[in-house]
């Protein structure tokens, strides 16, 4: 592991924060603890904390004893000084002379030292940063310690490495307890470099803050020295089938299982060498269903994976039937896991939901899962943490994490729970979402309409560079895609199920217009308008479909048609004609696709006034189509403007309402010949 410290970049970090009238301390507590934050194999999404003894100015004027230590909600490898929360220092080391503290005073106690009222809530490990006496204290759960104290003789294996330079303290839930432990074993030997803490991490400290975080990187070199000496056996791998089904076709079927009361999840899919090793190894139904690495992994997690079967490409049928009957026993499982604890727990808990958060798959990889594509991403990170670990930990001797209890203990902790937060969900929440021609417009607006929603949403385009912006600008995908072409449609679709494991609403928008009047215009005109304007949405809804079945619980598909397949213009038939043949397309889909609960409806938007056109940048564009900006008000009933974003809102209420297909909806401020009958 690399020494990541810079005498230029320390002096870097004093002047920066020197500016804003942050002390040095605090500076160089920044910047350590971003170097330990930015190496996965120390510290993932939220995991270890850091702190800093020093004097800070109180409102009066004077200096008082201050610690600060990581916050909730702030991660190591981009925190700020505000996200290292300064409580008075000596009425939390008073509190070592507690016989006991339960986590509800603790919290207060933490609370009601802070300097600002406005801190979010110091670390639950802050009392063990306060009890002992060093400057700077870092905390990190590294992947190579986590090797070695995981195994049956882990402390033995510790003493032996690194002999007096730490002290050993035995698995204690973090809070008062835990502090007051690591207090005592630190003091027996005070000239230690750090202490370990059993199946769950490290910490080291020092009077600066570039020793704590050599000492850190030090005692991690030598787990990782230790594991390549004494490596011996790797996984051996089953037979897998001939022909291996790709991730994208099984990831719609595990999304279509996992389902909770229409709750989809949001998959992740990831996969390397090292995952492959693990996922294919033919004792994965024993050492991949032990437990996390380090305890707080499993709020996010649960303690264990769902282990499903190969998927043979020939017979998808046959991996739906086997990955069902492995979930339904995971549930099972899930449900007696928590009986047997909550059974011996002091204060009754409520069962949380029983579905996994990873799910390993032979031949294949794994999948992370959560409520959004952020989430999802978490799981899968700390998936592929775990599977480092565990083959590490395999390689020289056998994993063996925290009890069942304890892991049970943490799971349903309600200081660990309240880490994720009471967010409720955003109305669209889970969805997965893709719109076409999603680049600009109509669809870039409806594309940010749906993320506002909470949707996840993937932006088809023929313009890499459009999808690409405006998928960045709401945190989504954006993919380049011929809707013409039904192969092109169909690598777009596996890309999406990929991303975030399927589809639930689709908005088929991407459309040219075409002119000439009828009689006259040339074939290839006509063919090229329907290639586009009938026959993109006919390939994208054949895609979707095919996809929402896999799935199984239905599905949505929206159509942008126009006033001209309702109300034919002088010289629009090339674009009037295949919008028509659309609108039929819609209709049909509904008829042949409801009892499946895919629904089918359409927007029939007419003279939508882009945000653009105020900046003159289509002008010219409606110019030449014989409109100009006055057409686009007065041109209506309602004498009103008609935007993007109109269209977009009635595409969401489209997709939100649940009884109703084969509808059309009409956004164009009022036009009665357009109207329907
Ligand atoms: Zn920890």
């Amino acid at each position: 592991m690399k020494n990541l410290w810079s005498d230029k970049d320390a002096k870097r970090f004093i002047r920066r924060y020197k500016r804003q009238g942050i002390n040095t301390d605090l500076a160089l507590r920044v910047y350590t603890s971003r170097l330990l934050g930015i190496n996965p194999k120390l510290v993932i999404h939220g995991g270890g904390n850091t702190s800093v003894k020093t004097t800070l100015k109180t409102i009066m004027g004077d200096f008082t004893d201050v610690i600060c230590v990581k916050g909730s909600g702030w991660d190591l490898g981009n925190i700020e000084p505000e996200g290292l929360p300064a409580m008075h220092l000596i009425p939390l080391t008073q509190m070592k002379t507690l016989d006991a503290l339960s986590d509800q005073d603790m919290v207060n106690a933490q609370r009601t030292n802070l300097l600002d009222s406005r801190s979010p809530n110091p670390s639950v490990e802050t009392l063990l940063h306060a009890f002992l006496p060093h400057k700077f204290i870092d905390h990190t759960h590294a992947n190579p310690i986590l090797a070695l104290s995981n195994q049956p003789s882990g402390e033995r294996l510790c003493f032996k490495i690194y002999g007096n330079n730490i002290g050993y303290v035995p698995y204690i839930m973090p809070g008062f307890a835990l502090a007051k432990k690591a207090f005592e074993v630190y003091q027996e030997n005070p000239n230690i470099a750090g202490l370990i803490l059993h199946k769950h991490g490290v910490f080291t400290f020092a009077d600066t803050a570039k020793k704590s975080y050599d000492q850190m990187i030090n005692l991690c070199n030598l787990a990782e020295k230790h594991i390549r000496n004494e490596r011996r056996s790797s996984f051996v791998s089953i037979r897998l089938p001939k022909k291996t089904a790709k991730a994208y076709e099984i990831a719609p079927i595990l999304r279509g299982l996992v389902v909770d009361e229409r709750k989809p999840m949001v998959l992740d899919f990831r996969t390397s060498k090292q995952v492959r090793k693990f996922v294919d190894g033919t004792d994965i139904l024993r050492y991949s269903q032990l437990g996390t690495v380090t305890p707080d992994h499993v709020i996010r997690t649960k303690p264990m994976p769902l282990v499903v079967p190969a998927p043979d490409a020939d017979n998808l049928n046959h991996f739906r039937k086997g990955a069902e009957i492995a979930l339904k026993r995971y549930i099972r499982n899930y449900h007696a896991y928590f009986r047997r604890n909550n059974k011996i727990a002091p204060i009754k808990k409520t069962e949380l939901d029983p579905f996994p958060r990873i799910i390993l798959v032979p031949g294949l990889g794994l999948f992370g899962l959560g409520n959004s594509a952020k989430t999802a991403a978490i799981s899968a990170d700390l998936a592929e943490t775990n599977i480092e670990v565990i083959t590490d930990t395999e390689a020289m001797s056998r994993f063996q994490p925290i009890s069942e209890y304890d892991f049970f203990d943490i799971e349903y902790w309600s200081l660990e729970q309240a880490k994720l937060g009471a967010s409720r969900e955003k109305p669209l929440q889970r969805k997965i979402v893709v719109v076409t021609g999603g680049g600009s417009g109509i669809g870039a607006a409806t594309a940010r309409e749906f993320a506002a929603e909470g949707a996840q949403v993937a932006i088809i385009d023929n313009n890499s560079k459009a999808a690409e912006i405006v998928a960045s600008s709401i945190g989504g995908l954006g993919i380049p895609c011929d809707v013409t072409s039904p192969q092109s449609v169909k690598k777009a679709f596996a890309a999406i199920s990929l991303a975030y494991g399927g589809v639930d609403i689709v908005i088929s928008n991407a459309g040219a217009a075409w002119q000439g009047r009828i009689g006259d215009v040339d074939e290839r005109t006509l063919r090229q308008s329907f290639e586009v304007n009938f026959w993109g949405h006919q390939n994208i809804a054949q895609a979707a479909v095919a996809v929402m079945q896999a799935q199984g619980f239905g599905g949505c598909l929206l159509f942008n048609t126009s006033k001209q397949a309702i109300n034919p213009g002088h010289n629009f038939g090339p674009y009037g004609l295949p919008k028509a043949a659309t609108l039929s397309l819609m209709k049909q889909y509904a008829l042949e696709y409801g009892a499946e609960g895919i629904r089918s409806n359409a927007v029939n938007a007419d003279r939508i006034r882009s945000g653009l056109l105020t900046k003159g940048i289509i002008k010219v564009r409606s110019k030449a189509r014989g409109l100009n900006e006055s057409d686009y008000m007065a041109g209506n009933l309602l004498k009103r403007e008609v935007t993007t974003e109109d269209v977009a809102k009635a595409f969401v209420s489209l997709a939100k309402s649940e009884s109703t297909t084969a509808a059309i909806m009409t956004v164009d401020g009022g036009n009665i010949e357009a109207s329907l009958r």
